[in-house]
């Protein structure tokens, strides 16, 4: 009963729970809006402790992916998948097979893609039995590693947030401090070594802080540091939860704006922290969309990073719009952004039957 309740509170269209004993399968699909167009979201393989655990994620995630895509401007709703396994021991052929199958059977509302702990090479078996997959490699029309648009659609928000704070969007000159040298955070760095900007950065891999500092003159501080560290930008690229009570109070940057998903550690208590504190927080998952619409250049026909990379820059007019429905309204960027969502669904959803059109297209605020 209690995820029925759950289920009308959370306004989910459908959850598909899919078993299959032989090959070791239990996943959950989870379709929380067809709105805008087919829920798209990645699957993720995790040895939850117990369905229940799953189901919640699935829940969880599947909703946040109707406002990125919403927010994104893109014809697209949101879905996402668990798979309860472990990524490291329970990988076959057949287990994914099975799951593109339960797919397939969703005839296009849901639209699957990787996530932690699912790979390409897990695309590839999906895509046998279904074709509603992305990220799938180039060799098969796909758009491959999804990190060097994301950090594309990154550097606009970092843009459009000193065009806010600062009224110049030019970045040469400025300080941004990168927690997580990884692959987002790598090719950040490069496009903001470009712009002229004093890089610091930090990342528990040494040899992640190797690249950067021999390829990219990143000056590194300890894992401890970069987030109190004396910057213009603070970009978190590593975990999430890096927004929260004890580090909050002792930022020493004008702007958070990274591509790290789940920034706040408590969504209410911290945007609000941040707002007070005047500290410009562009909201995770509007600034990381550049993912999200990389793969969604795949359902629009052969994939072109060119294109992709296009509709990226339209996260400079998006995060523009929530600053200024937060300024409006005298509320947190993190709920200015939500509102910014809701708003696009709901105006949608008036239109009645289910979307179908074409992909192509995505919608930008006029700011
Ligand atoms: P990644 O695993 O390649 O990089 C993350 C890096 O953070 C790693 O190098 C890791 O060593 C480092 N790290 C972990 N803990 C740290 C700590 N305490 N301090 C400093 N560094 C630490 O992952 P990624 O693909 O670069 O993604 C980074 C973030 O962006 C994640 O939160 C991810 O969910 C989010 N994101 C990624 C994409 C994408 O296209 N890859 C899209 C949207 C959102």
């Amino acid at each position: 009963m209690e995820t029925f309740e759950k289920l009308a509170e959370m306004g989910h269209e459908r959850v598909l729970l899919c078993s299959n004993r032989e090959v070791g399968l239990q996943a959950i699909i989870a379709v929380h809006s067809t709105v805008l167009g087919p829920g798209l979201g990645g699957v993720r393989m995790w040895p939850y402790k117990n369905s229940e655990e799953a189901i919640k994620d699935a829940l969880r995630l599947s909703r946040g992916m109707t406002y990125k895509a919403a927010a994104a401007g893109l014809n697209l709703g949101g879905g996402k998948a668990v798979i309860i396994g472990d990524p490291k021991k329970d990988k076959s052929e057949a287990l994914f097979r099975s799951f593109g199958r339960y797919v397939e059977s969703l005839g296009g509302l849901y639209i699957t893609a990787e996530d932690v702990g699912t790979d390409m090479e897990d695309m590839e078996l999906i895509l046998t039995e279904t074709r509603w997959v992305t990220g799938v490699s180039p060799a098969h029309g796909g758009s491959g590693d999804p990190s060097p648009v994301t950090a594309y659609g990154t550097l606009q928000g970092i843009k459009a947030a000193a065009k806010w704070k600062y009224g110049d969007p030019s970045l040469d000159g400025r300080s941004v401090a990168i927690q997580g040298l990884g692959s987002v955070g790598y090719y950040l760095a490069k496009y903001l070594k470009e712009e002229g900007v004093k890089l610091i950065g930090a990342d528990i891999d040494s040899e992640a802080v190797d690249r950067a500092s021999s390829e990219l003159g990143v000056e590194i501080v300890s894992t401890d540091e970069i987030v109190e560290v004396d910057c213009d930008v603070l970009a978190p690229c590593a975990l999430g939860a890096v927004l929260n009570k004890e580090s909050i109070p002792n930022l020493r940057c004008s702007i958070v704006a990274g591509a790290a998903n789940n920034q706040l550690d408590k969504a209410k208590r911290d945007g609000l922290a941040l707002h007070e504190r005047d500290i410009l927080y562009a909201p995770d998952f509007v600034i990381n969309a550049g993912g999200l619409i990389n793969v969604y250049n795949e359902l629009a026909g052969a994939y072109n990073q060119e294109r992709a990379l296009r509709m990226t820059r339209g996260i400079y007019l998006n995060l523009m719009r929530v600053f200024e429905i937060s300024k409006t309204e005298g509320i947190p960027t993190y709920v200015a952004a939500d509102q910014m969502a809701e708003e696009r669904v709901g105006k949608i959803k008036q239109l009645g039957a289910r979307h179908w059109g074409r992909f192509i297209s995505n919608h930008h605020p006029e700011v």
